[in-house]
Parts: C-alpha cells; structure tokens; sequence
C-alpha cells in the first residue's frame, strides 16, 4: 500500500517521525537560529562510529563527517557529537552524505573517564531526558548498585526512574521495593518483568513523543528485553548483541537512538553500558539527602564526617538512626568524586594554558604574514 503523500517514508518503505517526535524542541530550536541563517539543517546523532557519524535528519538518515572548522575549534573530545546531540548540517544529497558544522548545546551528558590514566571525559550520550536504572528482583538486587546508579543519573542532568525487573522471579517484591524506596531519594521505583509484560506500562509515561530514555543497569539485568518490549519487536537480539565483522573486529548491528513505534527514542550505546563514574559531586547530595541534612547540624561547616568533634553525622551513626552501610557507599563514592574533580580542574587550566599558547603563536605568525593584520578589528 503505498503511503500519504505528505508522509514520509524512507528507503526501507517505513514511515518516519518528524524531529519534534524525538525530541527537538523549542530549546534546540533557539539554539539553532545562527545556523538556520547559514542555510544548514538539524539533525540527531543516531550512531557514532570512528569518524563518521549515521544522522537522522527530518527526511531520514546521513552519513556525517566533522567539517574541518569544527575539528579545529574543538578543545576537547565532550566538544565532538555524541549518540543523542543535535547538530547543523550541510547534507549532499547527491553523495548520500553531509557535513557536520556545529554542535547544539546539550542538555543532559552522560560521561565517563577515557581510561584509566587519563581524566578527559568523553560524553557517551547526550540529551536523555529519563534514565532507566535497572535491577534485577533476583540476585542482582543491590541498595549499593542502586545508589551509585542515582549518583551517575543526577551527575546527567536526565531525570532517574529506578526500575525493578524480573518481578515474576520474586515471590515476595514489597520489602525490595520499598527498599529501593528509600534510597531512591523522590525517585520512581517501578517494579516490573520485561518477561512478561507485567507492569511494563508504568514506563510508558517516560517513552512518549518527543522524548528521549535511556538505560543503565549491569548485564544480563534486562535492559536488552526492555527495549525490545517497548519497541513491540525483535530490534536488538538479547545476549548477542555484537557481532564480528568480516576482518575480526566487533561492531555494532543495532541503531544506537532507537526509535519507539508513534513517538520517543531510546538511546542504547555500548558507552551507556560501560558507564564509569564521573562528575562534581552534586549527584552525591542528591543520592544521600539524610547525610547531607545531618551534614548541617556538624559543629563545623567544612566537616568531612570522619574524625571531627561535634559530627551529626557520626553522631546519628553510633546511635543507630544512620546505615552504616549508607555511611560506607557516601565516604566511598565521595572519595571517587573529590579525586576525579581534582584531576578535572587541572586537566582544563592546562588545556586553556596550551590554548593561549596557541592563539600566541597564531597572531606571530600572523604578524609575520601579514603585518598589516595587527591594525586590523
Ligand atoms: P541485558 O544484558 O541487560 O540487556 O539483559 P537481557 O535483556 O539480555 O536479559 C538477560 C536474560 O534475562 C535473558 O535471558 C532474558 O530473557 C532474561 N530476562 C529479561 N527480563 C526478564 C524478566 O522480566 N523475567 C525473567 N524471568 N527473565 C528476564
Ligand atoms: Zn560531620
């Protein structure tokens, strides 16, 4: 049959959603004016591979490349697209291609450190509104995982909803989900099974049109037969979801900006599943509300909670109002989170000493070049 006229349809014969359907909005909108004027157009970072990017624009996909200015103002690796960015560009129809030549600012990141020795961040995917954190109802169930998960999803900007799968695994659910309750600081628990479909709908709400989830959660918790439900088919294989190509190396088989049937996307990048830690710490007060409270009430302001006279929080300890478990995951990822902003902070005096370096150079050259250019604008 074929499709409506004003519809849409790309080359596998699907119709396609419009941009507002995943996610572009008024904020992206004003953002991107200066471009519009260039005469370039929006597009969404659905894959990202070595340097070349897949881009869903309104009319369906490109293969993208970082045009030469960009590459050249970038200062680090966060200033490249991401799964999830929005970005202008030049598409080239007649090649099948396009240039990518700026990057919209973004409003949730989530990053992890590069590896181990080096603190870069690089941002494994951009603007997610909603993040899954999900747990299995079985042996899986961890308070501590659950809480390092709210530590990552705050340090975002995405808003967390703690999900509880393989509920038809667990004869007795309540005690679990009120635990995950307390720990959750405001945050939904949704208990559920992928498996069954049970309770699945209360996930609805975070998948409609126009916006954006994504999942975390460690492997075999689900994530791959949540998707799948939620796209009402096969799109990822779970347990297999890499294969080798031709030459041995793994390479991705599924579109990373997952589009739902009617509206919304589901971002699931390798990166989302390897995620380390990474942030300033604001995360870490919205994860343990009852410390940060008793943190006001220490004799002084500046109190680590460890060996100070006059601590609440070591207080509430000993009288056993506060977990020590709790006590022990705050210290543990505080620690993580001080020495990361550490190394952060120095890492971007470096970057802008080297840049001014640069721009010192530049203008010598520039001088010698052309001597004129100094008494000019
Ligand atoms: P992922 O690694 O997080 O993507 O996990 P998968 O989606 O691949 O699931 C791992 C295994 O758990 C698979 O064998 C699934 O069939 C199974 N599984 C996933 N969700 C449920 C559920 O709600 N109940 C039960 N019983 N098994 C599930
Ligand atoms: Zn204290």
């Amino acid at each position: 049959m074929d499709a409506a006229p004003e519809q849409i349809v790309n080359c596998g014969g699907q119709l396609i959603m419009s941009l507002a359907d995943i996610g572009w909005d008024s904020f992206f909108d004003h953002h991107f004016e200066p471009f519009r004027q260039a005469g370039w157009l929006p597009a969404r970072v659905a894959r990202e591979h070595r340097e070349l990017y897949d881009v869903r624009l309104d009319e369906g996909e490109l293969a993208a490349r970082v045009s030469g200015r960009m590459r050249h103002l970038a200062q680090s690796r966060s200033d490249f697209p991401t799964v999830g960015d929005w970005v202008a560009v030049e598409p080239r129809p007649e090649d099948g291609d396009a240039t990518i030549h700026a990057l919209l600012p973004r409003k949730s990141r989530f990053c992890r450190k590069v590896a181990a020795l080096r603190t870069e961040e690089q941002v494994v995917a951009a603007n997610i509104d909603t993040v899954f954190l999900v747990t299995g109802l079985d042996a899986n169930f961890n308070l501590r995982r659950i809480e390092r998960y709210l530590t990552v999803a705050r340090e975002s900007g995405a808003e967390p909803v703690v999900v509880l799968n393989k509920v038809d695994l667990c004869p007795e659910p309540d005690p679990l989900i009120d635990e995950a309750g307390t720990v959750a600081a405001g945050a939904p628990v949704c208990a559920i099974s992928a498996a069954t479909g049970q309770g699945l709908d209360a996930l609805r709400p975070y998948v409609g049109a126009g916006s954006t989830a994504a999942l975390l959660g460690s492997s075999g918790v689900g994530k791959t037969t949540i998707i799948n439900s939620l796209t009402g088919r096969d799109a990822l294989k779970t347990g297999e979801v890499r294969q080798a190509d031709g030459r041995g190396r793994h390479v991705t088989t599924w579109k990373e900006l997952i589009e739902l049937p009617g509206a919304g996307v589901i971002i699931d990048t390798p990166g989302m599943r390897e995620l380390q830690l990474w942030g300033d710490g604001d995360g870490l007060r919205g994860s343990f509300e009852e410390i940060e409270d008793l943190a006001g009430r220490c004799r002084f302001r500046d109190c680590r909670h460890e060996k100070e006279p006059g601590c609440a929080v070591k207080e509430a300890l000993e009288q056993g109002s506060l977990d020590a478990d709790r006590y022990k995951s705050y210290l543990k990822l505080r620690r993580e989170l001080a020495y990361l902003s550490v190394r952060k902070d120095q890492r971007a005096r470096f970057n802008e000493r080297t840049r001014l370096k640069q721009i010192a150079k530049w203008s010598r050259q520039r001088e010698k070049h052309h001597p004129k250019a100094r008494f000019q604008g």
